[in-house]
């Protein structure tokens, strides 16, 4: 098959709606436009049964019921709601958050912001592996601790997270667990009962749905579950987010939550295949070619290495035709090697010279080959020159 440029490597970022997905939505923008909380005539009902459909999709792609689904605008929102909503309900009883160090930003900084609030926060640290280890968790909860809150999978190197473990300290010893599965939802199988999970975030343009909508959920029973909203208005969702649903985008989350249930099994192999393909040809012509993150429990779509002996921050430079991610962060205009990556133990000239590829539901075995064949011609290159340099350095230092 004839490949189209540029190849999109970098399905962590975002996915593209899947066509199912948007043919489900296209009736939603037009003849069924209704608002879902009309409940006064047929275009609100209609609107309102579509929304219910899809939690129930949602719903049964982690074990959950229908009703414990809250739609929001995405991850960003579902985490802030989790911490934030579940913060201001602890009404002084209790004021300790445990989380990780390679948590998402709108983790980490909510976060942050709760400490200037008077919030304690205990960061745990990862392995070289990326795995947060869920004895220290269990160290680290006191009395005074209210949540835990541990990622799914990292969005970075791909590190499945003990949850099930991590899930039965917190229900021992009386903490809520929330966890942030935008990477892990649809990709590897999740079920909030058999981990012991009472809140998890998604977001619908991880999973071949469209940007702008994504859910919490919030168990309801055995505990049951209050978060205070952040917005206030309507009422919508339970009370937990006022505002008008985004009917259209909640469809085709829907849709492609069931088309990630139903196609899971055989794409995580496919992918899994693929992922260890890449990394296969890559280290077959290169030397200098190290992982980062797990060789087991890791999402079967990613793959993060690094290539020793380059400067980092030329190879997506000099790789124009794949879309791929760096180790590096760009925060005010400088040039950061990742948090994540120095967490696993990298120093920061490895974390700058890390690729990660990001395979998804479109991915073909010709791009992953092309991948693998330009990238390795591009560290070959980068690192003949970078010889080429110390050897004139050398030369003109020994003649003087
Ligand atoms: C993408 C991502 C988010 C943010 O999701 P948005 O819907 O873009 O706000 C949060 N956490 C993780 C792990 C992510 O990968």
């Amino acid at each position: 098959m004839a490949l189209t440029f540029p190849v999109y490597l970098d399905y962590h970022a975002t996915t593209p709606v899947d066509p199912r997905a948007l043919e489900a939505m296209l009736p939603y923008f037009t003849a069924r436009f209704g608002n879902a909380a009309s409940r006064s005539h047929a275009f609100g009902w209609e609107a309102e049964k579509a929304v219910d459909r899809a939690r129930g999709q949602l719903a049964a792609l982690i074990g959950a019921s229908a009703g414990e689904i809250v739609f929001t605008s995405g991850a960003t929102e579902s985490n802030n709601i989790a911490l934030k909503g579940l913060a201001a309900t602890a009404r002084g009883t209790r004021d300790h958050i445990v989380t990780s160090v390679i948590e998402h930003k709108s983790v980490l900084d909510v976060c942050r912001q709760l400490q200037t609030e008077g919030w304690q926060v205990t960061s745990l640290p990862v392995n070289r592996e990326g795995r947060v280890d869920p004895e220290d968790v269990r160290r680290a909860i006191t009395g005074r601790t209210l949540l835990v809150s541990v990622m799914a999978a990292n969005n970075e190197m791909g590190a499945i997270q003990p949850l099930a473990e991590i899930g039965a300290i917190t229900r021992e010893r009386g903490v809520l667990l929330h966890t942030d599965a935008s990477q892990a939802a649809g990709k590897i199988p999740l079920d909030v009962k058999a981990l012991g999970v009472d809140l998890m975030s998604f977001t619908g343009h991880k999973m071949y749905a469209p940007k702008g909508v994504g859910a919490l959920y919030v168990r309801r029973r055995a505990p049951r579950i209050d978060v205070a909203p952040l917005f206030h208005g309507g009422g919508h969702e339970r009370g937990m987010r006022s505002g008008t649903l985004n009917v259209p985008g909640i469809v085709g989350f829907g849709r492609a939550a069931e088309i990630n249930a139903a196609e899971l099994p055989a794409e995580a192999v496919r992918l899994a295949a693929l992922r260890d393909r890449l990394f296969e040809r890559l280290s077959a012509a290169l030397p200098g070619v190290g992982l980062n993150g797990p060789r087991e429990g890791r999402l079967p779509h990613n793959l993060n290495v690094h290539f020793t002996g380059v400067e980092g921050g030329s190879i997506l430079m000099a790789i124009d035709d794949i879309a791929l991610s760096s180790g590096s962060a760009c925060s005010s205009g400088s040039v950061e090697p990742s948090y994540v990556l120095k967490a696993i133990g990298l120093g920061d000239a490895l974390a700058l010279a890390s690729v990660r590829f990001g395979l998804g539901r479109f991915t073909t075995d010709a791009e992953v080959d092309y991948a693998a064949d330009k990238v390795a011609k591009v560290i070959a290159q980068l690192r003949g020159r970078g010889a080429a340099a110390r050897g004139a350095r050398h030369f003109s230092t020994s003649s003087t």
